[in-house]
């Protein structure tokens, strides 16, 4: 269960300029991550196809041509997980709940938003979160 967060106003740090702006980017990057998923699913069908129609069957090339489809998986996984939390943030700006710390309540700093508009932690709370699982750390980059 997730603590009620008392808020006295509605995303106030905001206006509705950079509510617009933030809107704006947010669906300006979606776009672009589902293009990146499109080209890296075509990228994956192209490899495949090519490599069985060479007909060569060196386990080095198939070795090869594994770890890049596993690079390209953990690449098309990160961009939808990008997908996920860009459409998150477009309706938490729908809902007035854009721009709060998930985690303390606090408003997130507005130089955070605009350098990254899918942040969901203020700074102090994401420095705790990486220093708790230090292997998550590129996941926020
Ligand atoms: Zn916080």
């Amino acid at each position: 269960m997730k603590p009620t967060i008392e808020r006295k106003n509605m995303s106030p740090n905001l206006t509705l300029t950079q509510i617009k702006t933030i809107k704006a980017e947010l669906l300006d990057l979606l776009e672009h991550l589902r293009e990146e998923v499109k080209g890296e699913l075509a990228d994956q069908h192209g490899e495949r196809g090519l490599i069985s129609s060479a007909g060569t069957h060196d386990l080095g090339d198939e070795a090869l041509a594994d770890l890049d489809a596993s690079i390209n998986i953990a690449n098309i996984s990160r961009h939808l997980q990008e997908i996920r939390e860009c459409q998150a943030a477009l309706h938490r700006l729908e809902t007035g709940d854009y721009g709060f710390c998930s985690d303390c309540g606090e408003q997130i700093e507005l130089n955070r938003l605009k350098a990254n508009p899918i942040s969901t932690r203020c700074l102090a709370c994401q420095s705790h979160e990486e220093h708790q699982h230090p292997e998550v750390r590129y996941a926020s980059l």
